[in-house]
């Protein structure tokens, strides 16, 4: 039976740390090499969408003072 090298995906995720040169995945936060700090590719899409929900969240609660003041107003 021959081996067939399956493709897993997992050279897709692959990066260099830039402390100790060794491929790492890249959605660790810290090198299992050289215990150096990584940067998650997704950390700024979290930020984002974390400012995302933020602005969000002013809008409802502004809206909802709006409706409130309406209300009063009545
Ligand atoms: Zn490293």
């Amino acid at each position: 039976m021959r081996m067939k090298k399956s493709k897993t995906g997992y050279e897709n995720h692959l990066t260099t740390c830039p402390h100790c040169d060794k491929d790492v995945l890249d959605h660790m936060v810290e090198c299992i090499f050289c215990k150096g700090e990584l940067k998650p590719y997704y950390r700024p899409m979290e930020k984002n969408r974390a400012k995302q929900i933020r602005a969000w969240l002013t809008v409802v609660l502004t809206a909802l003072a709006l409706l409130i003041v309406l209300l009063e107003l009545l």
